[in-house]
């Protein structure tokens, strides 16, 4: 009996995220918000940017609230598959390798891996940089394609080493110490980077594109509804609106 009952309340507490949220209405959304212009503090220290707006309106439009929990990027894939999280908005990029572990909305926004350096650098690509010194050091944020497609292409070939960084602004900061050579990171986050900080600039050549998307456990309850929300909103101009509030025409 005594195991019954122990089994009973296990169950209970595995079940209980999800249970929370359709009592008492409020989504979970676990994002780095150190990652500008798709989450960051704005007015009155509130999370804002892209994702999180995207996600008001596509909760509002169900009739949920959205609480926004502020965790590192790297975290943010093991603690939606866990059920710790309801679902997460990071300008995620969608990757063979994370389909394997979450599905993905459909895709709102394309990101540009792109390239920092600092204003005075004579290179205009990674390969310059290896060629001119036998070797690089990239610094990238943690768990991003940025670090997964840099390890691939120079830390595993042997060109260069790659530093890992909690969140963007660190391994910015690291740049402008001189710690790397370089930072990859999303094109848009680099260009707040490089607006807020003097003696930097972005690479022309681009990294790689990729697509964005928010991500769900496998076997999230509110996936389905959340999704065809999300697809009504991107079809009716909301979500373009909501983009370009964040990102001006140039
Ligand atoms: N788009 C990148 C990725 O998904 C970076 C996202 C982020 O740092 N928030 O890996």
């Amino acid at each position: 009996m005594k195991k019954i009952i122990a089994l009973a309340i296990a169950a209970m507490f595995i079940l209980s995220g999800f249970a929370a949220l359709a009592e008492n209405g409020t989504l979970t959304l676990c994002t780095n918000v150190a990652f500008p212009p798709y989450e960051f503090y704005g007015e009155g220290d509130e999370p804002t940017g892209i994702d999180i707006e995207i996600a008001k309106a596509v909760a509002a439009k169900l009739g949920y609230e959205i609480e926004v929990v502020d965790i590192e990027f790297a975290q943010c894939i093991p603690g939606v598959q866990s059920g710790k999280y309801d679902f997460s908005a990071a300008g995620m990029t969608v990757t063979d390798e994370r389909k394997e572990m979450v599905q993905f909305t459909d895709t709102y926004a394309t990101g540009i891996q792109s390239i920092i350096v600092p204003e005075d650098s004579e290179f205009t690509s990674i390969d310059e940089m290896v060629e001119a010194n036998g070797s690089v050091k990239i610094g990238v944020q943690m768990a991003t394609t940025g670090d997964l497609y840099t390890t691939w292409d120079y830390e595993d070939e042997g060109k260069g080493t790659v530093d890992r960084y909690t969140n963007g602004a660190a391994a910015v900061q690291a740049l402008i110490a001189g710690k790397v050579d370089c930072v990859v990171i999303d094109n848009e986050p680099a260009k707040n980077f490089v607006a807020q900080n003097e003696g930097l600039k972005i690479l022309d050549t681009a990294y790689a594109v990729e697509d964005y998307a928010m991500a769900f456990a496998k076997d999230s309850p509110i996936f389905e509804e959340f999704n065809a929300a999300l697809a009504e909103l991107i079809a009716d101009g909301t979500v373009q609106g909501i983009i370009d509030t964040f990102i001006p025409a140039e």
